[in-house]
């Protein structure tokens, strides 16, 4: 682990589940750069996230890197606690962790369905819950969800997928109504974006994926970080409860 020692100053600090790679780790350079100290979460690899904590270090940053596999609740508390206490509190939660997996509903396992709804929604409850109490010592908190696309249209090679991220939509209207005034709770949701989740999509059938896509091209993991970083702001204050979708128009064809 990198990134040593508690340190002050700035902005508190901000959780981003999943942030070694890909959107996560956009999302952790853009509230770093807004002053936050982030916490730099993996699941198992540990060599880019300490990449990524120096990066942010170098840059001026304050980070950490730390693994924790948030579908278990202890694990996210240890998560959120060492946050609170490396910068002096927790302002900012973004539920970023998740994986897809290709699966028909023959193909599907019952351990399948419950690891996918583990990951890409229980863990942002257990993320959160471990949160609320230092979200709600800051004069305002941040929960932004990250659900994607397939929320909306389904899947018909991931129902445990689609169904995990529709569910993470229900958790976000509900938690804003109940967290409002101070705390405001959004999701976003994404359609294909150029990160490891999607390569092999991509290698294969790239050219028909952009060829749907009115904006002709899939998004790079900055595009959905400003945001993600946008709805972390203070001056997003008056979003609550939005989905926000982010997909170069394909929820259009
Ligand atoms: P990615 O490149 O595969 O990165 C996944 C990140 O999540 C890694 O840092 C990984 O850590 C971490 N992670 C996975 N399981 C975890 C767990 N149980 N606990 C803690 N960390 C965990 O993924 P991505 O494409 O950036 O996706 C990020 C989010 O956006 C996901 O929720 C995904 O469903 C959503 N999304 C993505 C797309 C897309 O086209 N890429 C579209 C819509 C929505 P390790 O490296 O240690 O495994």
């Amino acid at each position: 682990m990198i990134g040593e020692g508690p340190s002050r100053g700035g902005a508190p600090g901000a959780v981003v589940t999943g942030s070694s790679r890909g959107i996560g780790a956009a999302v952790a350079r853009g509230l770093a750069a807004r002053g936050f100290g982030v916490c730099v979460n993996y699941a198992s690899r540990e060599a880019p996230a300490e990449a990524l904590v120096r990066e942010i270090e170098a840059a001026g940053g304050r980070a950490f890197a730390r693994e924790a596999d948030v579908s278990d609740f202890e694990q996210a508390k240890g998560l959120v606690e060492e946050t609170a206490e490396r910068f002096g509190g927790v302002r900012v939660v973004v539920n970023n962790a998740g994986f897809s997996q290709h699966r028909t509903l023959e193909e599907m396992t019952v351990e399948d369905w419950a690891r996918s709804l583990a990951v890409n929604l229980s863990a942002a409850f257990y993320t959160t819950k471990a949160a609320l109490s230092h979200l709600r010592r800051e004069p305002w908190g941040r929960i932004v969800n990250v659900s994607s696309l397939r929320a909306m249209t389904g899947s018909d090679h991931g129902a445990h997928y689609a169904a995990a991220k529709s569910g993470l939509i229900g958790l976000t209207k509900s938690l804003a109504l109940e967290l409002a005034p101070e705390i405001t709770v959004n999701a976003v949701s994404p359609g294909y974006t150029r990160t490891d989740m999607t390569a092999r999509d991509l290698e294969r059938h790239g050219e028909a994926i952009r060829a749907r896509i009115p904006a002709g091209r899939v998004a790079e993991p900055t595009e959905i970080a400003a945001l993600v970083v946008f709805l972390a702001s203070e001056e997003a204050g008056y979003i609550t409860g939005e989905t926000i979708g982010i997909n170069g128009g394909i929820y259009m064809r």
